[in-house]
């Protein structure tokens, strides 16, 4: 079935069929939820508004992290829970939850000593029960400059070695909604909650859409719903008339993204802002660097975040301080990317001091909000609310199994461990270089979509222009069918992850991808320019920084 019969049976499926459950939010909250119900044996249905992960989930610092940070905040419980769900979605999805060592470096007046240092990591590995090789390890000066030579080396002391994991935030998203879909569930991007129906009693009986594509009304019958709109929870709170005092706190997170060959670092540092004692990430990935996060207070439109001169000053500032031979300049910032937390609000603390917990809501009219919380932590998230709904469902006379989401395997698997990633990795670019397509693709390729790869790497052959349009075009058709991309941005942006971390490479290969979009929902000549404008557009836009806020 072509892309636009599969949204249009969706959509019928949505209009006709009565769903135990609609999920609201199509973040990683919201697919891990999805996934535990579906496999539970619950009928689900999922409504994104936007594109799957266009919210907060594409917008984080890709880290499946214990979060070191919170054990400063005696966040304990948070850790010992995050701190071990690292090597469970590890094992879930190898090829796309990857090892990263981290590099903390101990400097004069930074906030950590060296005594601190080690005991801090020694409490986060035994929290997380981490073992063998990956236990941290205090390094002298010499050996900290040996790992990262581009450390500033007159105020450097030592640092700390330690392990974590990278992930592509907006993928895993997408393989939890995929891996949800094949347990039964039916997910639907560019449809919005608009408000709810209620019985007598004023329980929820449906919820009212607008499908953003067509601009159409839809109407869903369910039972329950769960809203995990991230930033967007208190709106649907509102709307279900049951706001209380505890609500969301919005705080901005900024990061930029820089030119591997401009911070040239060998490995991930975790190192101190030295103007407010808050500590920042810089991550080599494939040809670029990121750098972040902020974390400001935030009051303006949820759908429009700016990143603004001084949040990228800011930013430049501090990596300038602790690699001073980069000098980077705002000339050097090739993309960046700004999403909101939402904490919960508690009266007389900061953004940064708040809790990374996350809260369930419970209303009258059986209405289940969630939010807060650490990308890492989603599937325990998932399985505390559906529990919760569990419970609200047994008193009407039905069982719900327990979870088991530990056991599900995301789509892109399965692999033994990752040495048969790396292993497959080199298959795919021998493979990549027999049909004379770029064989240094195949790292990226299969960090993105693991063994969907061969699909990709297959098709690319049958497209039309050189190696790396095939690829791209191939890899485009792949996303339409399976994985809901509407148009060109889903691609570019959430699904391939190339506005953030490859956006030099867009222009070369925009006419390719929009073709491929064109072929399948046939678009005419104004369309197809139109998707271009767009595209064009969104990559300006990660290179303009308006003014401060004020
Ligand atoms: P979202 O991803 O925002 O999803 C909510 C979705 O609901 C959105 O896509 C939205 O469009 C949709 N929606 C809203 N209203 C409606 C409606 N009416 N109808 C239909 N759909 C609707 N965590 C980590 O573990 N590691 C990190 O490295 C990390 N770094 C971070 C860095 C920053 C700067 C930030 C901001 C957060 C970071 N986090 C990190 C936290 C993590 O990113 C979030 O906890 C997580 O992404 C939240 O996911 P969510 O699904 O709850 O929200």
């Amino acid at each position: 079935m072509t892309a636009p019969a599969t949204r249009e049976q969706t959509l019928t499926r949505l209009k006709t069929e009565n769903f135990d459950l609609v999920v609201i939010g199509g973040g990683i909250t919201g697919a891990g939820i999805a996934l535990d119900t579906a496999a539970r044996g619950l009928s689900v249905a999922l409504l994104e508004k936007h594109d799957f992960a266009s919210g907060t989930s594409s917008k984080s610092t890709k880290l499946i992290h214990g979060g070191l940070r919170y054990l400063k905040q005696f966040e304990v419980a948070l850790v010992r829970e995050v701190g071990r769900e690292r090597a469970t979605v590890h094992r879930l999805a190898p090829h796309l939850v990857r090892p990263e060592k981290m590099l903390l470096p101990l400097v004069e007046d930074g906030s950590f000593g060296k005594i601190g240092t080690s005991l801090g990591l020694w409490v986060y590995d035994f929290l997380a029960d981490v073992h063998g090789d990956d236990k941290r390890v205090m390094l002298s000066r010499e050996e900290t400059l040996e790992k990262e030579p581009l450390l500033r080396p007159d105020v450097l002391k030592g640092g700390g070695y330690y392990a974590e994991y990278r992930t592509d935030d907006a993928r895993l998203t997408m393989e939890n909604l995929k891996t949800a879909r094949k347990h039964g569930a039916v997910i639907v991007n560019y449809v919005e909650a608009v408000d709810f129906d209620k019985n007598e009693d004023g329980k929820i009986t449906a919820v009212h859409c607008r499908d953003l594509d067509k601009g159409e009304k839809i109407s869903i019958n369910c039972t329950s719903v769960i809203s995990a709109a991230g930033p967007w929870v208190d709106e649907l709170r509102k709307e279900d008339g049951s706001m209380t005092q505890t609500r969301l706190f919005l705080s901005k997170g900024v990061h930029i993204v820089v030119a591997r060959e401009r911070l040239p670092l060998r490995q991930a540092v975790y190192f101190d802002v030295p103007t407010d004692n808050r500590m920042i990430f810089a991550i080599p990935r494939l040809r670029s660097t990121y750098i972040g996060t902020t974390d400001t207070p935030y009051k303006g439109d949820s759908d429009n975040i700016p990143t603004t001169l001084d949040d990228v000053t800011y930013l430049l500032d501090a990596a300038n301080a602790m690699f001073p031979t980069a000098n980077l300049r705002v000339e050097d910032v090739e993309s960046n990317w700004a999403g909101l937390r939402p904490l919960i609000y508690e009266e007389g603390k900061e953004g940064a001091e708040m809790s990374r917990k996350d809260e369930i809501f419970e209303s009258e009219s059986g209405l289940l909000s969630i939010a807060g919380g650490k990308l890492t932590g989603y599937r325990k998230m998932a399985e505390r609310i559906v529990d919760r709904l569990a419970d609200r469902l047994e008193d009407s006379g039905t069982d719900l199994p327990e979870a088991r989401t530990e056991e599900i395997e995301l789509t892109g698997g399965p692999f033994k461990n990752f040495a048969a990633v790396l292993t497959y990795e080199k298959e795919v670019a021998e493979r990549l270089a027999a049909a004379d397509l770029p064989p240094e693709r195949a790292d990226y390729l299969v960090a993105n979509y693991g063994r969907q790869t061969d699909e990709i790497v297959a098709a690319a052959a049958d497209r039309p222009g050189n190696g790396y349009e095939k690829l791209a075009a191939a890899e485009a058709a792949f996303c339409i069918e399976n994985e809901l991309a509407l148009y060109p941005m889903d691609f570019l942006n959430r699904r391939s992850g190339r506005l953030y971390f490859d956006l030099p490479s867009i222009p070369r290969v925009l006419n390719a991808v929009v073709d491929v979009f064109a072929e399948t929902y046939g678009y005419d000549a104004d369309e197809r320019a139109q998707q271009i404008r767009i595209c064009e557009a969104e990559v300006a836009e990660r290179t303009e920084f308006g003014m401060a806020e004020v």
